[in-house]
């Protein structure tokens, strides 16, 4: 029996991880859930898989989880420490990381130094920090087993490979809902067109995050550090029925690549089951289906992000730390409806230039650049 903490339960991750658990009851127990705000939700699922913990992050709603909780013996904490707290649990096997954005990194670190292994669907973790991160995991012994599509399936391909050096990757992006348009078209679009994503069903800030090409930009991030590969390594291919989830390509010439349908609960049932296959009942896909899988060139000019993050990577130092920070802000303002969508770039591109860069940054510097580039990036907005 895996025994998981879910950082994140109630989001679209969460959730999925829950429905893959249920299927496997007699391999997967949920003991430790997490929610930042849903305090309803969270009640609803610890009532349903009965873990031994619970964490609420909003003290505000502490009380209503802990008098609905607490007569089933649940322990209830409120609080951001408390996640520091319940990932070091001993009896806890896996930590998956399913909180959005740069709240997910120090619970992570934490995680690692307890010697946990992670499920990693927190992108931006190895976006912000991927050097320290993967350094301590190595420490400790620690496998990072990734949950996003892409990933998972470079990650499947490599399954027997290990030995093998990869000559380079190929990330699948689905090009999102304004593939093909222009900068004129973006700059009018709402927040209700960036929020309908072709394929995935997705949480809003991923959802966002995919329509602007961010979100591929941070992958590209991600992969450098799962996987160990230098920036020339790593390439980026608009697919736009999301059915190849990447590819791996070797020194013999021969690529690999990862099929299936667009459902995010098979690479979270990898992540959880590795190195076992284990059965599913997820729908399955059928070539006949789909007669024409298609590949095209990403548009970088159109969509910036993903340049920018290709030169913050090769900058390195605190470079996709200010990225990934500006874009957190420019996002959740964008969803409030304060910037357009095309600002989201110039954002990111302007406290990119305004905050000063550091080469080899510690944990602290993180947390700094993080917290200035934010209030820069608000600054830059109002
Ligand atoms: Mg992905």
């Amino acid at each position: 029996m895996k025994k998981i903490a879910i950082l994140g339960s109630t989001g679209s991750i969460g959730t999925q991880a829950l429905e893959v658990i249920k299927q496997h009851q007699d391999k997967f127990e949920a003991t430790v859930l997490t929610a930042q705000n849903s305090s309803e939700l969270l009640i609803k699922q610890s009532i349903e898989f009965k873990p031994n913990t619970v964490v609420i992050g909003n003290d505000d709603k502490y009380q209503e989880v802990f008098d609905a909780l607490d007569p089933l013996g649940i322990k209830v904490f409120a609080g951001k420490n408390a996640l520091n707290h319940v990932v070091q649990y001993d009896e806890i096997d896996v930590v998956l990381t399913a909180l959005v954005g740069y709240s997910g990194l120090k619970p992570t670190i934490t995680a690692i130094e307890a010697g946990k292994n992670i499920a990693l669907a927190n992108k931006e973790t190895l976006v912000v920090a991927g050097g320290l991160i993967t350094e301590l995991a190595q420490q400790k012994g620690v496998n990072i087993y990734p949950v996003d599509s892409e990933h998972s399936a470079i990650f499947q391909c490599l399954v027997g490979e290990f030995h093998n050096k990869i000559e380079k990757i190929i990330l699948t992006a689905s090009g999102g809902p304004f593939r093909g348009k222009d900068r004129d078209f973006l700059s009018r679009v709402s927040k209700q067109d960036a929020l309908k994503h072709p394929n995935w069903d997705m949480g809003a800030k991923i959802t966002i995050d995919s329509a602007s090409m961010m979100n591929k930009g941070l992958e590209v991030i991600e992969a450098k550090w799962l996987f160990g590969l230098k920036s020339d390594q790593i390439e980026v291919v608009v697919h736009p029925q999301s059915i190849v989830h990447s590819m791996v390509q070797f020194e013999d010439a021969s690529i690999k690549a990862q099929l299936g349908l667009p459902d995010m609960r098979i690479p979270i049932q990898f992540a959880l089951s590795y190195p076992d296959r284990i059965k599913s009942d997820f729908p399955r896909f059928n070539f006949a289906d789909y007669p024409s899988l298609t590949f095209e060139k990403p548009d970088l000019e159109t969509f910036r992000n993903l340049q920018l993050a290709y030169d913050a990577m090769e900058k390195g130092g605190n470079h996709p730390c200010i990225l990934n920070a500006a874009n957190e802000i420019a996002v959740q303002e964008f969803l409030k409806e304060k910037i357009g969508f095309l600002e989201i770039s110039e954002v990111v591109e302007k406290c990119l230039d305004k905050l000063p860069f550091i080469s080899e940054p510690a944990l602290e510097d993180f947390v700094d650049t993080d917290k200035e580039t934010r209030i820069k990036a608000l600054e830059i907005i109002n």
